[in-house]
């Protein structure tokens, strides 16, 4: 079995995301941009924000965090992200999600500019993916195919099993997988003797959100584990437990740790695996930079 080590992918884009701004700021006198807009007091999507932020200045992204009260309306909120839209410095427009539970999400997300949605969210740049014809993808699916290309693993006829139906990660990855002639079936919490499907599977992907739910006995020997998972876990007279936000408050100054949805034990049988963390968790915000870069260069048109 070998590590698909997240990190070293993740460093080796930075570097050639560095390189490529450099070039192009010589060559356009302009770096990308990139606008972050969040709303409330999340405290995950605070740390999330602030890792963008931290992330697109290292690479020599202009990075503008845009805070609002969860007072704000959602006419505000459209106006503020329409002036991005039009703001020439701006190449990417990212809203922050969860959105408080009083906005509708979608329409707000559909008021950013196509050709600026950076998180590759709207309905115009999903479909695209659909038609096999995108140059921008969401993050997490986009860095798990770079994990792909950079351990040179083709998918091309394998049978791939993804769990979990989000546009964010399992029905983008799907196409994408599709896309690469992989043989996909997309499982849910509605899908009947889920172990079936995954015994058969060559790949699976999962973005279920349970801490150890793929245990050895579902996955085949020799397949590839994609874990997408992210699951905040306790460590408690030595046991592992599974907690959900105010456990982890409580119990944050007694320490906390991060589980993906594979068991580990189902690492011994993989051929390839994610390790959670340091798989595909790093390459998301890694994405999100070369996104920005990818949409900088559509709008200058030095996209190849
Ligand atoms: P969602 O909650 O939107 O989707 C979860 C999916 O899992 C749903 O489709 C749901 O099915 C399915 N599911 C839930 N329980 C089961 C079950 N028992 N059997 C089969 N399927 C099940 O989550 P996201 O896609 O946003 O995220 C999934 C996980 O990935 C989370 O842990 C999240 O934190 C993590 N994540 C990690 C990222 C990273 O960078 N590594 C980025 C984004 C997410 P149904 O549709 O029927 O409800």
């Amino acid at each position: 079995m070998t590590i698909l080590d997240g990190k070293k992918v993740s460093s080796e884009i930075k570097l050639q995301v560095i390189k490529e701004i450099k070039v192009l700021k010589k060559k356009t006198g302009k770096v990308p941009g990139l606008s972050v807009v969040i709303v409330g007091e999340n405290k995950a999507s605070k740390v999330y924000v602030k890792s963008k932020d931290k992330m697109a200045s290292e690479l020599g992204i202009k990075s503008n965090v845009i805070e609002f009260d969860e007072n704000i309306s959602s006419v505000e909120l459209i106006k503020k992200i329409k002036e991005l839209n039009e703001d020439g410095e701006v190449n990417g427009v990212l809203v922050q999600l969860p959105l408080p539970k009083k906005f509708n999400t979608w329409e707000v997300l559909t008021n950013i500019n196509p050709d600026k949605d950076v998180d590759c969210f709207l309905p115009t740049n999903l479909g695209m993916i659909l038609l096999n014809r995108a140059n921008i993808f969401p993050c997490t699916p986009a860095g798990i195919l770079k994990i792909f290309d950079y351990y040179n693993i083709n998918v091309s006829g394998m049978n791939a099993c993804v769990i979990g139906r989000s546009f964010i990660v399992g029905k983008p990855i799907a196409a994408m997988l599709t896309n690469r002639n992989a043989t996909v079936t997309i499982c849910h919490s509605k899908t009947k003797n889920l172990a079936d499907h995954l015994k058969r599977a060559d790949l699976i992907v999962s973005a279920i959100g349970k801490p150890g739910f793929i245990s050895e006995d579902m996955v085949k020997q020799g397949s590839v584990l994609i874990d997408v998972g992210i699951n905040y876990i306790i460590k408690k007279d030595d046991v592992y437990e599974h907690c959900d936000e105010l456990q982890i408050k409580k119990f944050e100054r007694k320490g906390y740790a991060i589980t993906g949805d594979i068991h580990k034990n189902a690492y011994k049988k993989s051929l390839y695996y994610t390790p959670v963390p340091g798989g595909v968790g790093p390459m998301t915000v890694t994405m999100l930079m070369y996104n920005t870069l990818q949409l900088f260069k559509k709008k200058q048109d030095l996209l190849k």
